[in-house]
């Protein structure tokens, strides 16, 4: 990679609902260095749909970036619900790697047991988080045993099985490796991100391709693709072709590309190889689909969805 590009981790964040994924992203958010001292960190970032408002529940997937020594951490919300199951998939088919939290008292839950399945088929070797051990009365050493028990049952091979594991509090904004550690930060669990989840693989040299993951709209750029830059490096304005699932292909322009930073999307020039992206042109688009290279289109594989999948509009 050329020295412009930062290096990148991507992880998806799972856990059954209220187990804290959300109050756990803002405390990373918080100590990454993007707000400034007085600003506040608003609560709930990744539940800024009214829908989920409603719901109380985590439903669409939300990408966050967060810096942390020098290295760009996209954080990928995962839905938790079982109607959401295709959904899972394709955030799950992003990231190299995934954060799995628990709670220190409850233990894995459903949920917990319908995202980790889907997060071992997918290859990736999760880090446990044991979260709200600030609690009184909890037991987390039970907590990780309970973990270990469901990975077995899952059919995680022996690496999946020899996860990495940490203890801590969201809402306390510390991680520690153990229970006797002392810790007031979050930096034991950037540091295990960095270390454990692979750097993402892909080839800045080959032409472009980009897989659309997730749709969204807005008022002012119409249709918005979020996806993953597999191969290659996208530009602003430059031209490009959609493959569609019926392998037509059509030419258009990328007329906006967007990157993630922090619980923004902001304009950027350029992203390559690795980055997740949000991008406008293109209209008459479906999620699996591949945005390429006009010179040599050539597809990407479909993600593989085994449940009905939801349309995002
Ligand atoms: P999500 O559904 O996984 O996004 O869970 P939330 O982050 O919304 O948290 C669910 C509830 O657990 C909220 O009331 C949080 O304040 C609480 N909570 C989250 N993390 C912690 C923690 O580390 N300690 C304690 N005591 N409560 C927490």
């Amino acid at each position: 990679m050329s020295a412009q590009h930062k290096a990148i981790r991507n992880i998806a964040i799972i856990a059954h609902v209220d187990h804290g994924k959300t109050t756990l992203v803002d405390s990373l958010l918080a100590q990454s260095g993007i707000f400034r001292d007085n600003e506040a960190v608003p609560t709930c970032v990744m539940d800024s749909n009214d829908l989920e408002r409603e719901r109380g529940i985590t439903i669409l997937s939300k990408n966050t970036a967060v810096d942390y020594n020098d290295t760009r951490i996209n954080i990928v919300d995962t839905p938790g619900h079982a109607d959401f199951g295709g959904e899972v998939e394709r955030v799950l088919g992003m990231v190299d790697g995934c954060l799995l939290i628990v709670d220190a008292n409850e233990g894995p839950m459903p949920q917990t047991r319908f995202v980790l399945k889907k997060a071992l088929e997918q290859g990736l070797r999760p880090i446990v988080f044991v979260n709200k051990i600030d609690r009184a009365r909890v037991d987390p050493e039970t907590a990780v045993d309970k973990v270990l028990d469901l990975f077995i049952e899952l059919g995680a091979d022996d690496d999946q099985c020899d996860f990495p594991y940490l203890f801590g509090s969201g809402l306390g904004g510390f991680a520690k490796p153990d229970m006797k550690t002392d810790s007031d930060n979050m930096q034991p669990l950037f540091d295990a991100i960095l270390r454990h989840v692979p750097p993402p693989v892909g080839d800045v040299e080959k032409p472009l391709q980009l897989q659309i993951t997730t749709l969204d709209y807005s008022d002012f750029l119409g249709r918005i693709i979020i996806g993953r830059v597999h191969n290659g490096v996208i530009k602003q304005g430059q031209s490009a072709s959609l493959i569609k699932d019926d392998g037509s292909i059509k030419r258009g322009r990328i007329s906006k590309l967007l990157g993630f930073q922090g619980l923004q999307r902001v304009e950027i020039d350029e992203a390559s190889a690795g980055d997740l992206v949000a991008v406008a042109g293109f209209d008459d688009v479906n999620i699996g689909e591949t945005i390429a290279c006009p010179d040599e289109p050539t597809a990407l594989p479909l993600i593989k969805v085994d449940e009905p999948t939801l349309q995002m509009t």
